[in-house]
């Protein structure tokens, strides 16, 4: 059930709500809109009514939610989240590097698909931070699908990162592969984040749920929208809010590209979830020369959010090079956005 407050409702009020829901046995989840605080009671609603719920003070409306993905769902709160990254949270430290997303400036990650060095990585961050990037990505913990590739640089690779935002500014995301491995991510990231293959891995969902450090949560290369959104719930329903979406390709019977760019699932999830949905079409095609277009049609869709893969030379990445932008391509691209988002009333 959702308990919709009246404009004005006082902090008591809440908590004395929050108080009778858990004596009826629900969990109560409080969000603070900017004009009206919601409660999403979750929990068996055969143990109450509607209309008793409705006499609680402050209380105006009680709604059922009827997605089975409750704390994602968009019946719970209609306009887009906006989540700070860098900020401060209840267990973050409060920091100067942050950024907003879902609200109408569309940041851009960016960064090479690994951390390959300490020299590289500090090179590749100045590099897309002067093009306008507004955060920075690279993957300490590489889920490879050989055990003979290169696996990342774990720990070395996080130390650098954390240089890399002390020198940039940008705050920094980067893959956590394990529950075991999210408190040191946590420690030195930003952002945490839990790639295609571990979008089911539900131990590792609610690992990060018990964090304080926002989450972006790509789509399982074969996960349907309500399994993916079922997915990000794990993470909510721990207590973690701040869950980012983000549309990577799926795998279909085509070789031409790497990934089938699933764009129409950014405008359908939009439609399903308040959580902000960001777009990935680096790993979306697979191929750099459909990286510019498929960006551009990403904002034109509605996504409220982008990741690039960028290196200082391609063709020498130690993973991911054939879908990776050079910085030239990345900044010229930077510059080709900016019309695009303000033609769908976005800014960059
Ligand atoms: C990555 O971001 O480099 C990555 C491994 O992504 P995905 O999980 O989408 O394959
Ligand atoms: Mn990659």
């Amino acid at each position: 059930m959702i308990l919709v407050f009246r404009p004005g409702s006082t902090k008591k009020e809440i908590h004395h709500a929050e108080q009778h829901l858990k004596e009826l046995g629900f969990e109560p989840h409080t969000l603070y809109g900017v004009e009206r605080t919601v409660i999403a009671a979750i929990g068996d609603d055969r143990v109450t009514t509607k209309e008793h719920l409705e006499t609680i003070p402050g209380v105006e409306q009680v709604l059922p939610i009827l997605a089975p993905y409750k704390l994602a769902s968009k019946e719970l709160r209609p306009e887009t989240s906006v989540f700070e990254i860098g900020g401060p949270g209840p267990e973050v430290k409060p920091s100067k590097h942050k950024i907003a997303i879902g609200g109408k400036t569309i940041p851009v990650i960016a960064g090479p698909c690994s951390v390959e060095g300490r020299k590289e990585l500090m090179e590749v961050a100045q590099a897309v931070k002067e093009a306008g990037a507004t955060a920075l990505r690279a993957g300490a913990f590489k889920p490879r699908t050989s055990p003979y590739q290169f696996q990342g640089l774990a720990e070395e690779g996080l130390e650098y990162l954390a240089e890399a935002r002390e020198k940039t500014g940008l705050p920094i995301i980067t893959e956590v592969l394990t529950p075991g491995d999210v408190p040191l991510v946590a420690k030195y990231a930003d952002c945490l984040q839990i790639g295609t293959r571990n979008m089911q891995n539900f131990m590792l969902l609610r690992a990060c749920g018990e964090v304080q450090t926002p989450v972006l949560l790509k789509r399982g290369m074969s996960a349907t929208l309500e399994e993916y959104l079922l997915a990000a719930e794990y993470i909510l329903t721990g207590g973690n809010r701040r869950v980012l979406l983000c549309e990577r390709g799926i795998r279909t019977f085509e070789t031409y590209v790497r990934n089938t760019f699933a764009l129409a699932v950014i405008p359908a999830l939009k439609e399903k979830t308040h959580l902000p949905v960001l777009a990935d079409p680096s790993h979306g095609t697979g191929v750099r020369s459909l990286v510019p277009a498929m960006t551009k049609a990403s904002i034109a869709c509605g996504a409220d959010g982008i990741l690039i893969e960028v290196h200082p030379n391609p063709e020498k990445a130690k993973t991911d090079g054939q879908q990776t932008l050079s910085v030239k391509e990345f900044a010229k691209l930077m510059k080709e956005l900016k019309p695009v988002a303000e033609a769908v009333g976005r800014a960059m």
